[in-house]
């Protein structure tokens, strides 16, 4: 990797980029904000009418702060993890605390507010506010273990050599720092993907340490899988819907009907009311967070 492989990288970004409404040149730091917690663990397609809705009826942190947190819960809707819903709410409420209801600029700053980690710190800093910081995401770890370090994925959880590898790629200045990270990360998203890379339509296939090892296979650690059916995430899912298409609190046997397993729907709703995304009532309903 040199400055010739990075520019070649920024041009095929140029040229290939989606047309995300959270990239537009207009796009307010908060609904960049929202778009990061989003597309952590959620794909582009759904998370593309969600974002919309959610910066359409919250346009600021304060909008969403002044809101119940359960608003959140229920305009999450089927986006997945929605421990994100609560997250975001906590930090509307914190930003509008300690900011003054601006979503602050410094990585510090950012990283303080709750529930966001050192990538969402990163990505905001760097996405809304033109920083210079390493932006790792899945996508970015998968393009790097490739390109640099021939390997065809990344270790199971991101390592201190990752963040080096990818503090010494960024380029100087930060608003090209800032693109490139967006640019990495939509190379991996498109080109250089999980399962199937298209090399032949790689900007720097000529330069793809991967590509010169002879694509080596993959011998580390099994990797996680998708598994989504018959989970606790599904069963919580299902627990969840239930409350959202609820006009207010319900009662037991409406959450009982949507899981037969009793130990395991049991449970998922114990972990849902501890998460703090269900709210057990005294009269012994069930609401979402007041
Ligand atoms: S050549 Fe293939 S493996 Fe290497 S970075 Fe490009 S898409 Fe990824």
């Amino acid at each position: 990797m040199n400055s010739t492989h990075t520019d070649q990288i920024l041009d095929w970004y140029a040229a290939n980029a989606r047309d995300l409404p959270w990239r537009a040149p207009d796009a307010t730091p908060w609904s960049v904000l929202v778009s990061e917690i989003m597309l952590q663990q959620t794909p582009v397609n759904r998370v593309l009418p969600a974002w919309s809705a959610w910066t359409a009826r919250w346009p600021t942190p304060g909008a969403l702060a002044a809101e119940p947190s359960g608003e959140a819960v229920r305009a999450w809707g089927r986006l997945g993890y929605p421990r994100r819903a609560l997250r975001l709410h906590q930090s509307a409420r914190a930003i509008v605390e300690r900011h003054g209801g601006e979503v602050p600029t410094s990585h510090g700053d950012l990283l303080a507010l709750p529930g966001i980690g050192a990538y969402t710190a990163a990505a905001v800093a760097s996405f809304a506010f033109g920083q210079r910081h390493a932006v790792l995401d899945t996508n970015v770890r998968r393009v790097l273990a490739r390109l640099v370090s021939a390997q065809e994925y990344p270790p199971k959880s991101q390592t201190k050599a990752e963040v080096r590898l990818a503090e010494s790629l960024l380029p100087l200045d930060p608003p090209t720092a800032a693109r490139w990270g967006v640019a990495v990360m939509e190379l991996g998203a498109l080109v250089c993907t999980a399962r199937s890379p298209r090399c032949v339509d790689c900007p720097v296939l000529g330069a793809c340490a991967w590509q010169k090892a002879g694509r080596p296979a993959y011998d580390g650690p099994p990797r996680k899988g998708q598994t989504y059916a018959g989970t606790d995430r599904q069963c919580r899912g299902r627990i969840l819907a239930v409350l959202r298409d609820a006009e207010g609190p319900v009662g037991k046997p409406a959450l009982d009907v949507v899981w037969s397993d009793s130990v395991q729907r049991e449970r998922a709703l114990d972990g849902l009311v501890s998460d703090g995304l269900v709210d057990p009532l005294d009269d012994g309903r069930y609401a979402l967070p007041g």
